[in-house]
């Protein structure tokens, strides 16, 4: 009987990333995959229950590097639907929630290994086309940050379980981590496969059913994920995956009593909207729902005057451009010290010169398309914003053309205003700007850095000098939940640097940790007493 046995939970390892090598076998096998789900014409439906589900309204999926080509369509849902799927996910609750929980991690272990395996091409590929990422930035995030989530998720859980009150006399103490009462909403955004995977999955490990709501422009790797909890036995209805409006889905979930938590990531303005739902429903719920939000970031760079300039300028490439910019954690405003500043810039222009930007099809680019018009047009307004400004100006790059893709060639922009709009607002794209300082300054400087957005999710600090390190550190302290010292200020991995920032930038419940995962138990004490008193008084009664 599975109840009475132990389990020997992963390793605490992350899954190697491939390299992709010309004529590789993984390179030859990635490219067969791409090109067949390009010319595919995919028909992606709504997961409810044992059903998929079809339906007549459809949304087409246009690749944001060719953006006329349409690589096939997914279902939108209507009302119906939503409550479908709540109503089928509560129908198999109970049995979900008694699956001893060394089953419910071997299905997320064996999907883990099906992505690490037979599946890692093709949820890379429905990366690459989906969401325009190059094959690195869809092998760290599809693959292995996934595989990473799935795995290391299995050894929290356990050691939560493991974590247990003291026993004394003749009394034992049990806590039992429950899962919530009723169901969890996850809603994802549209720039990590892995993500959207992890915010299902983590809620589901934990005994939880899950209502996953995905972005509509990461729908053909979602498919994939689904796939792959099916055919690694996820009983029908643990997460059930509903797309269409985000509006009428959301409304919906937020107006079920049964909605226990929230489980989300995406942009600042929508967790708030979000929040305020819920607590205008605060009293038709049973429970209090758990919200947890990953949301936006405007994340720093500053270089001491002592730092090295080839490491600045480097970070800067790096964090500001990989993945066009577009992750949360992107360096998207830099501090640079008056006397390094024009070695620095000069780095950074060679650097940025070598940059080619194309499909990800073709392996040679580092950078691809931003991922929808509307994104591409509110980064345009902010290049447009600059070039028209005094106190700004484009130093590298401002070109962009959505004629066959959304492309946006990497920019500096340079300004003499530390709260210039680009350096307080999130704008998720290839534009960093950078506020040089003088030397003697940088202790204000860092004021500065603090106080200048409403976000506080990473930061760098680059510096050879230790005693600099330490003061930023406490100075900075709320500035940043993810703090990197001499490094970018992207590129978190699972098990390594837990992720997550507070002030706007989310509850900061470190997704891919056991911080993560208690947020979706509520746990019960059992205390039981094996020689229970027979009378009322005490001793100090006599
Ligand atoms: P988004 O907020 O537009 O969308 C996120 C999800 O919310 C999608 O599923 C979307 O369909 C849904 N949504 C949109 N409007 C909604 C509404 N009014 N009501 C309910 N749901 C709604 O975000 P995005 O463009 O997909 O992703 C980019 C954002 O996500 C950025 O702000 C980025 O910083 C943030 N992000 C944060 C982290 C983190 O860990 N902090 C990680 C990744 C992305």
């Amino acid at each position: 009987m599975i109840e009475k046995m132990n389990f020997k939970v992963p390793e605490l390892l992350n899954e190697e990333i491939k390299d992709y090598k010309k004529n590789s076998k993984e390179r030859l096998e990635l490219e067969k995959t791409y090109d067949n789900l390009y010319n595919q014409n995919i028909k992606i439906p709504l997961y409810i229950g044992n059903e998929e589900i079809y339906t007549k309204s459809r949304k087409e999926i246009f690749p944001p590097h060719d953006n006329k080509k349409s690589v096939g369509s997914f279902s939108v849902c209507e009302e119906k639907h939503v409550h479908e799927a709540i109503n089928n996910s509560l129908s198999v609750k109970n049995n979900w929630t008694n699956t001893p929980w060394q089953n419910r991690a071997s299905i997320f272990l064996k999907a883990a290994e099906l992505i690490a395996g037979p599946y890692r091409s093709k949820i890379n590929a429905a990366t690459m086309i989906g969401q325009s990422k190059t094959i690195f930035q869809a092998e760290i995030d599809a693959a292995c940050e996934l595989v990473d989530f799935l795995k290391l998720n299995i050894v929290y859980m356990n050691e939560i379980y493991n974590e247990q009150p003291i026993n004394v006399g003749d009394v034992s103490n049990k806590l039992e981590y429950r899962p919530l009462e009723g169901f969890v909403y996850a809603i994802t955004p549209f720039n990590f496969t892995a993500i959207g995977g992890n915010l299902c999955a983590s809620a589901a490990l934990m005994g939880n059913v899950v209502l996953w709501k995905p972005s509509d422009y990461q729908m053909y790797s979602a498919k994939v994920i689904m796939d792959v909890f099916k055919e690694a036995g996820l009983p029908a209805g643990v997460i059930n995956l509903i797309s269409g409006d985000p509006i009428m889905i959301t409304d919906i979930a937020l107006n079920d009593p049964n909605l226990s938590g929230i489980h989300f990531t995406g942009s600042t303005e929508v967790f708030k909207n979000l929040w305020t739902k819920v607590g205008a429903n605060i009293n038709m719920y049973r429970d209090y729902p758990r919200i947890v939000g990953e949301t936006g970031g405007k994340d720093f760079i500053f270089s001491h005057p002592s730092a090295k300039s080839k490491v600045v300028s480097t970070a800067i490439v790096r964090g500001g451009f990989e993945f066009q910019g577009q992750k949360c954690s992107a360096a998207s405003r830099i501090y640079l010290p008056s006397s390094k500043s024009d070695e620095i810039i000069g780095i950074l222009k060679t650097q940025i010169d070598s940059i080619t930007m194309g499909s990800p099809r073709d392996f040679k680019h580092f950078m691809t398309a931003v991922i929808h018009e509307s994104s591409f047009d509110k980064i345009v307004s902010y290049i447009e914003k600059a070039k028209s400004s005094e106190e700004a100006k484009i130093i590298i790059g401002g070109e962009y053309d959505k004629s066959k893709g959304f492309f946006i060639s990497p920019t500096v922009i340079l300004t003499k205003n530390p709260n210039f709009i680009t350096m307080e607002e999130e704008i998720f794209g290839p534009v960093v700007t950078i506020y040089v300082y003088d030397d003697n300054n940088w202790k204000e400087t860092l004021e500065i850095v603090d106080k200048t957005s409403i976000y506080a999710l990473t930061g760098a600090f680059i510096s050879e000098d230790k005693d600099s390190i330490d003061y930023a550190l406490k100075k900075l302290r709320y500035s940043a939940g993810n703090f990197y010292i001499n490094d970018k200020p992207s590129g978190a991995v699972v098990g390594q640097q837990p992720f997550g920032g507070s002030r706007g930038s989310g509850t900061n419940d470190k997704a891919g940790s056991k911080l993560n995962l208690l947020r979706w138990v509520s746990p019960r004490l059992i205390k039981q007493n094996f020689n229970p008193p027979v009378d009322y008084p005490y001793p100090y009664m006599d």
